[in-house]
């Protein structure tokens, strides 16, 4: 007679946990399709692997002039600290996202900007750890955001909507290059790096799009949603003072902000999840303040 009981025990068990996996990734953000357009532009593959010749001839160039911060570099580790963290949960958003071959490398330049080019290509230019004094989570919140163009093939997207039908053949072109991020022929004369990064600006509902999936990355991986309102609270500051790069892709606005903070409601239960924090009495988000200069 124990036997039953047991299995029945067993039963409950199973569906218990496989309800609470479900849950797990029900909640957050919810995955929506991607755009149709982005096929226009070609297979993803094709599309990848042109992205991956564009950062590469990047970083050669930066190799170049010594602009490519090394292994040990402190901060470097602490990105692809903060990666390997973030990276688990990517294919919740492009299940490709499990077999890209994913790179993180640290420019040295005093540029305000970041990128992640399509298959997983991360770089972020000094400037935008220094200048905005950013910390784990705010710097989980910008390459959140950056992976989520890559993620939702935002490129690729665009590509299509300028009928680019054979990227192959545009891709050494200076308009070709500049769908992937990165545009040569901007050179940053400050640090001698050739390539300036996220040439490419997005559409609106991109942006949005990528700052939510970001929000919902970040979340997962246990780093706080709400630095995101803080980054870009920084961001307008810092670009008063001087315009920076990442603001001229990346309009910032009170939409942005207010997109952020209406979700943040979805957002928050999966960051108290990961904390093992009661999403009722989670404590307050501090930032950093700016540096003075
Ligand atoms: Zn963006």
């Amino acid at each position: 007679m124990r036997k039953p009981k047991l299995k029945y025990a067993l039963l409950a068990l199973v569906l218990c946990t496989s309800a609470l996996s479900l849950h797990a990734q029900n909640d957050g953000i919810p995955v929506t399709s991607m755009s149709r357009l982005r096929n226009v532009a070609g297979d993803t593959a094709q599309f990848n692997q042109q992205s991956k010749l564009q950062y590469d001839q990047m970083l050669n160039e930066a190799h170049k002039k010594d602009a490519v911060a090394t292994e040990r570099n402190p901060q470097l580790i602490r990105l692809r600290a903060i990666a390997k963290r973030l990276i688990p949960y990517a294919a919740r958003w492009n299940p490709d996202a499990a077999k890209w071959d994913w790179q993180v490398n640290l420019l040295k330049s005093d540029t305000v900007n970041a990128f992640c080019m399509p298959g997983g290509r991360i770089a972020f230019y000094n400037g935008i750890l220094v200048k905005l004094n950013l910390t784990d989570d705010e710097v989980a919140m910008v390459m959140g955001h950056e992976i989520a163009h890559a993620l939702r093939e935002h490129a690729r997207e665009q590509a299509g909507k300028n009928a680019v039908t054979n990227v192959g053949a545009r891709i050494l072109g200076a308009l070709g290059s500049a769908y992937f991020g990165v545009d040569p022929r901007v050179g940053d004369a400050a640090a001698g790096v050739v390539a300036k990064g996220a040439a490419l600006s997005y559409s609106r509902g991109d942006e949005s799009e990528a700052d939510l999936v970001g929000m919902d990355l970040a979340a997962r991986a246990g780093f706080d949603p709400r630095a995101g309102i803080a980054l870009w609270q920084k961001m307008g500051q810092v670009n008063q003072r001087q315009p920076i790069g990442f603001l001229s892709t990346h309009p910032t606005s009170k939409d942005r902000i207010q997109n952020m903070q209406d979700h943040m409601h979805l957002v928050l239960p999966v960051y108290a999840r990961a904390k093992g924090l009661d999403p009722n009495k989670l404590p307050a988000y501090h930032s950093i303040a700016l540096p003075r200069s």
